[in-house]
């Protein structure tokens, strides 16, 4: 059995690593633990239309729309490299890794002409805007309304923990077209852009340092059914699909695997890494990042062999996560204050590990499905 990366992926890789010590060289270090912050979007928005000029922004998309016809894992060695350095393409790892995958199996011929080419330009920027004050895990209990209104529909009401929404161009955005009681069947996706009139976006600040949450606020916003994503009131099928592409859209524990190296080499500096407790520690956080990898290089397997998303997408979502926590909580354990600096490695670390339980739907949440889908628990 052969588990390394063909050749091919290896070149690929060396190539991407040596690009981006030429790219990232000069002060990127200042903003690499700011995703979110403005520094790092300014950034973003120059070095993503670099990155499309050698076809490295979009290759797992289809040629016609502008991608490079390549696979599932050229895409995954590329958010490694990409992931590691404090994702250098700013919020548009997500227009990569969910959005255009989603419009590219839901959209009209007219939406994907239209709207993927200028993500694979790296022209434009997306945001989610999925959750509700009320709806977050019970995300079917969203009340946003889109009512329909001559060509097209007026949407009222209010998202929240929208990321990078206050730099972005459009919105993934779903709203309630039937009645409350229809719970999942009755969600919609629209496509908005965000200059339409109506649209006012707050920024809130947030736990995880530098990166952007927003309050979307939407008063008789007026969107042509031409921006309506699949069916109306099929949207639930088009957010379980697009949630299976983030959850395993962020290879987290490339970044964790980096930081942990990090943490040893500062730990052996300080004759820390005799202790054998703490050599158990690195031992434990280590194996879970490779554990996390091998997990999700399950779900690249069935996304290269065209499957469909299945419950592994949850389980290597939930392992990423608790890589991402034994390398934070390590930070803390052996830095003791020092990871606490704000834009130390430890701290960044440590916020990360936050967000990641929480966002795309929480670690709780993973482990429910876990146990319903994969264990088929509880028996009756
Ligand atoms: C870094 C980050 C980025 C985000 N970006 C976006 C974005 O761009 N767009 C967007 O729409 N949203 C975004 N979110 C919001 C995120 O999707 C929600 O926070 C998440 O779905 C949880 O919802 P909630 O905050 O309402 O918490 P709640 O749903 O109120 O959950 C609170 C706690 O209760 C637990 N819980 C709830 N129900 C159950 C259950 N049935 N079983 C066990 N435990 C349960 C949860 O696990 C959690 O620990 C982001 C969040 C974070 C942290």
């Amino acid at each position: 059995m052969e588990f390394a990366f063909d050749e091919a992926d290896a070149a690929f890789r060396r190539d991407l690593v040596d690009f981006l010590d030429r790219e990232l060289a000069d002060g990127w270090e200042r903003s690499e633990f700011g995703l979110g912050s403005a520094v790092h979007t300014d950034f973003s928005r120059k070095f993503v239309r670099t990155l499309a000029g050698r076809g490295w922004l979009t290759p797992h998309w289809p040629e016609r729309y502008g991608g490079g016809g390549q696979g599932a894992w050229q895409h995954f060695v590329l958010g490694e490299e990409m992931w590691k350095r404090g994702e250098p393409r700013g919020p548009q790892y997500m227009n990569v890794n969910w959005v255009g995958p989603s419009l590219i199996k839901y959209g009209t011929e007219e939406q994907k002409r239209t709207l993927l080419p200028p993500i694979a330009r790296g022209e434009v920027f997306w945001c989610q805007g999925f959750s509700e004050p009320e709806a977050g895990t019970d995300l079917a209990a969203l009340r946003t309304r889109a009512v329909r209104d001559g060509d097209g529909y007026l949407l009222n009401g209010q998202k929240i923990w929208t990321s990078y929404a206050d730099g972005a161009d459009h919105c993934f955005l779903l709203a309630r077209t039937g009645t409350v009681a229809d719970g999942r069947r009755g969600i919609s996706v629209f496509l908005l852009p965000l200059d339409t009139p109506g649209v006012e976006v707050r920024p809130i600040d947030g736990f995880v340092g530098d990166h952007s949450f927003n309050e979307v606020f939407l008063k008789d916003v007026w969107v042509p059914r031409s921006r309506l994503l699949g069916e109306e009131n099929k949207g639930w099928d088009i957010v379980r699909r697009t949630l299976a592409y983030e959850r395993v859209g962020a290879p987290r524990y490339a970044r964790a695997a980096l930081v942990l190296d990090g943490l040893a080499d500062w730990s052996r500096t300080r004759g820390l890494l005799h202790d054998p407790g703490v050599q158990e520690q690195f031992g434990e956080a280590r194996a879970l990042c490779e554990a996390a990898r091998l997990l999700v290089y399950r779900v690249i397997d069935e996304r290269a062999k065209d499957k469909e998303p299945s419950p592994r997408a949850n389980q290597a979502r939930a392992a990423m996560v608790q890589a991402e926590r034994a390398v934070g909580d390590l930070a803390l354990d052996v830095m003791g204050s020092e990871a606490l600096a704000e834009g130390s490695r430890g701290d960044a670390q440590f916020r990360n590990s936050l967000g990641a339980g929480i966002a795309a739907g929480s670690y709780e949440v993973q482990l429910n499905l876990i146990t319903r889908l994969i264990l088929k628990l509880p028996k009756e």
